[in-house]
């Protein structure tokens, strides 16, 4: 099926597409609602298992299930892995009595950009193949976890071990917010600094107590001049809390520090700089957790020439689309890093990511799923 027709039947499928976004979005799923989660799991297994994949559900400790569905039923090329997750940013009820909008060109919820739409765009690009009479290149696989917006931790090891038994990895994360796809994202780096100084009278014997706020003042300045603009890595502190009472010096304070970088050398250059941090005040004592959480998504040559297949299929199907690299994580960040080629930002366009606002276009994202089912076509 060449791919401008592959396009026009994935907007054949608009009324499917929508009913099922619907009913995904309906079911809210924040991150760590077990409730939440376990419905989204039930719902989603169902129209999985009607569609003939084979599914196995794996409980994780504090966060909801994750999903591996297998087709087997393609050609023996290559096998793909669809990357994906359910769980949300957005606590339940945060878009009121109606979570589920359309207007025009546009459809609003939570979670429907970031990204159940990129998991509706995963079930339904295969199930589009097959109406078509056509078939898939190779085996696929749909793994749909539920701790990305926090990390990643419980699926993490997971996410490696699928990725490295398939050829490619096909992140169904939104594009940006222009339509461009994710060829490459930045490493992203968490901190959580504590200061532990000496507490005294601020009046009585303010000589006496070492101030864990004054301390943490030095270290927000010096921190802010480790980032570098220009080959793209930001250092941002984000979260700080000093002291007890107004009259007290502080004895306590701690600091929450947002590090990208575009790659290691820089991810281990900003890491020395944080924890080689000289207190001006040596009574006050520094403690440093956490580290590189996602590694950088280079825009390395074989993702290169996956995206290349992308972008040739797009304008063959009559439209365009470009690469670009980006500075928020996902898990395809951490399928590159094994050296799996992995091209992210195939799931759906749209706008307000972890917003109020958030909502995808849904005729930009019917291109993108005419694209999926393409890509998925191609050996
Ligand atoms: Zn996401």
């Amino acid at each position: 099926m060449d791919p401008a027709t592959t396009r026009q039947r994935a907007h054949d499928h608009r009324d499917e597409y929508l009913s099922l976004l619907e009913r995904l979005v309906r079911i809210e799923s924040p991150s760590r609602d077990r409730g939440g989660g376990d419905a989204f799991v039930d719902a989603l297994s169902s129209v999985l298992r009607d569609d003939g994949w084979s599914l196995r559900r794996e409980p994780r400790e504090d966060v909801g299930d994750v999903v591996i569905a297998r087709l087997r039923h393609g050609a023996p090329g290559p096998a793909t892995l669809l990357l994906c997750h359910y769980d949300t940013v957005h606590p339940r009820g945060s878009f009121g009595a109606q979570p589920w909008r359309v207007e025009g060109d546009r459809a609003a919820g939570p979670g429907v950009l970031d990204m159940k739409a990129g998991i509706v765009a995963g079930v339904l690009a295969p199930r589009l193949v097959r109406d078509a009479g056509a078939a898939l290149a190779g085996p696929l696989t749909l793994l749909v976890t539920s701790d990305e917006e926090i990390g990643s931790d419980a699926s993490r090891a997971l996410i490696e071990a699928e990725a490295r038994q398939h050829a490619r990895v096909l992140v169904l994360e939104p594009s940006r917010d222009d339509g461009a796809l994710k060829a490459g994202r930045k490493g992203v780096a968490l901190y959580s600094i504590g200061l532990h100084g000496r507490a005294s009278h601020a009046g009585l014997a303010p000589f006496d107590g070492a101030s864990a706020l004054v301390e943490l003042a030095h270290l927000v300045l010096e921190l802010t001049q480790v980032g570098n603009a220009e080959v793209g890595t930001t250092v941002t502190p984000t979260v700080a809390h000093a002291g007890t009472t107004s009259n007290v010096v502080a004895e306590r304070a701690t600091l929450a520090v947002d590090v990208r970088v575009p790659d290691l050398p820089e991810a281990e250059r900003v890491d020395a700089a944080v924890r080689g941090y000289a207190v001006r005040d040596p009574r006050v004592r520094v403690e440093v957790a956490g580290g590189l959480n996602r590694p950088p998504m280079e825009a390395n040559a074989v993702n290169a020439a996956l995206l290349e297949r992308a972008l040739a299929l797009a304008s063959a199907a009559g439209w365009s689309v470009e690469g670009s690299v980006v500075g928020g994580g996902s898990d395809g960040n951490f399928t590159s890093a094994l050296g799996v080629p992995t091209l992210d930002g195939l799931g759906s366009v749209g706008g307000g990511a972890h917003t109020s606002d958030e909502h995808i276009r849904i005729g930009d994202s019917l291109d993108r799923l005419g694209l999926l089912a393409s890509l998925l076509m191609e050996a």
